[in-house]
């Protein structure tokens, strides 16, 4: 692999408008924080890069001749494949440039992106490492001779940055308009939604979870001016929702429940999404009711399974009965759960397949699961705490580093097999405009001829409620 050898000629001059070039290509249909943060924090110290989101716009050749520094953002898997093609294209155009990869996985798969794609990668809280890494090109530091914290080389080790930063307010003003991403669907009305995060990281250490080889149990909050300053100026754009991405919504709650209720006061008319894990939903359950007077449409919880056995092996501290509750706790404060699933993972069985689609029907809740959750299967990243599992060796299958997950196999055939026919099937069937039920229909009769089991679901146990609000973009990592 061809190596950006930068004489400090070359690496000087960083301060140019387009030397730096901050790319991302996915981030769930967002309007990308990922790029917006970082700008911010690169123009404060006088450098002025270039964005592109090849999400919704072009990449042009002539952006990646211009750079000297190509910085890659790699929240998750998908990104990371696709930023992985991009980073071979900028070293075919620009041989020079320095690659670097930042983000969640950029440091999980660190040993393949150095090798074959990569300079530098970093993860965990990226911004000053990477304002760092600017700065050192700058002065012609490069090759052995890059040593910067946060910041790992070929030649330099180096953990992630775990500290709370001097953040700044997002810089949005060169990025696409909120038109062009994900909108809140809320029966007949369909507004622009945006996104920002009140908090980093995770105080929990779910075994599947990719933060937790990153963060290791450990969350920042981001300070609540900056919070409000990025809502402000999104709303000021156009936006009539935010997302609130943090990893679980609840894990500060003081400083959460502050930035919903000052949002609130400043823009009654603009509600708002989080994430919040079933464990938090019941023991904060006194919040909820007011949070869905200030204005929130949903909650997105990673119930992942409902198996006791697979939740054991994933570590989420919560069972079936808990989920129930929690949709329960959700329904009475009028806010509808948006459950995520891990549908596929070595230990889930043909009977704890049929299940979640007999509880979906009972709970009533088809409306509020996006297909695509029947189908996803368990990635086992490099560095995964799943690996840490005594009877990992039972399951685990190698390394595929250019797929960037660990390959394994189900014990029962035919539950490979579903996991293919559902993916196929969701994919064809969302893309022909199907609805939720409809697609669950088709699974569920899917399911029972591939599994040869009844999905023996009381329908109707609790009755499905209004239609769901949603974003346009599935959640998809
Ligand atoms: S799955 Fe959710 S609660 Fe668990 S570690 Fe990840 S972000 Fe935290």
């Amino acid at each position: 692999m061809p190596t950006a050898a930068i004489s400090p000629q070359m690496a000087t001059g960083l301060r140019r408008a387009g030397a730096i070039l901050l790319i991302s290509c996915y981030e769930l249909g967002h309007q990308p924080l990922s790029l917006a943060s970082p700008l911010a924090v690169l123009r404060r110290a006088d450098f002025a890069p270039v964005v592109v989101d090849t999400s919704v716009g072009a990449l042009e050749d002539d952006a990646i001749r211009a750079a000297r520094l190509v910085a890659i953002s790699v929240p998750m898997h998908t990104a990371l494949r696709l930023g992985a093609r991009i980073a071979e294209r900028v070293r075919a155009v620009n041989a020079a440039a320095h690659i670097c990869f930042y983000g969640l996985y950029a440091s999980l798969n660190g040993d393949y992106l150095l090798r074959e794609r990569a300079d530098s990668v970093i993860g965990g809280e990226y911004e000053e490492a990477l304002l760092g890494l600017a700065r050192a090109l700058d002065v012609g530091d490069a090759g052995d001779t890059l040593d910067v914290p946060g910041v790992r080389t070929r030649a330099h080790d180096a953990a992630p940055v775990l500290a709370k930063l001097p953040f700044a307010r997002p810089a949005r003003d060169t990025l696409a308009e909120p038109r062009h991403y994900a909108h809140l669907v809320r029966g007949g009305e369909v507004v622009p939604a945006g996104y920002t995060e009140a908090t980093r990281g995770c105080l929990h250490t779910c075994r599947h979870c990719p933060i937790t080889p990153v963060y290791g149990g450990r969350f920042f909050v981001v300070p609540r001016a900056v919070v409000l300053d990025d809502i402000r100026q999104q709303v000021q754009a156009g936006v009539r929702h935010i997302t609130f991405g943090d990893p679980d919504f609840f894990n500060g709650p003081g400083h959460s429940l502050a930035i919903a209720r000052a949002l609130h006061a400043e823009f009654p008319d603009v509600t708002f999404d989080a994430t919040i894990k079933v464990e938090h939903i019941l023991e904060r359950r006194e919040h909820f009711r007011e949070l869905a007077v200030l204005g929130c449409a949903f909650i997105v919880s990673a119930v992942e399974s409902l198996s006791e056995e697979v939740l054991r092996h994933l570590k989420k501290d919560h069972t079936r009965a808990d989920v129930a509750e929690a949709l329960a706790v959700l329904r009475a404060a009028g806010i509808p759960m948006r459950p995520t699933f891990v549908a596929f993972t070595p230990w889930t069985s043909a009977e704890d397949y049929v299940d979640v689609l007999a509880f979906a029907a009972e709970q009533g809740i088809i409306d509020n699961i996006d297909p695509i959750q029947y189908a996803i299967r368990l990635l086992v990243p490099p560095g995964s705490a799943l690996l840490d599992e005594p009877d990992a060796r039972e399951w685990l299958g190698p390394l595929d580093e250019s797929a960037f997950t660990y390959r394994w196999t189900h014990p029962d055939a035919r539950m490979d097999r579903l996991h293919g026919e559902v993916a196929k099937l969701v994919e064809a069937m969302a893309s022909g405009g199907c609805d939720n039920r409809e697609i669950y229909d088709e699974i569920r009769a899917l399911a029972e001829r591939v599994l040869g089991l009844r999905v023996a679901a009381r329908a109707g146990t609790v009755a499905a409620g209004q239609p769901v609000p949603h974003l346009s973009e599935p959640w998809f990592c």
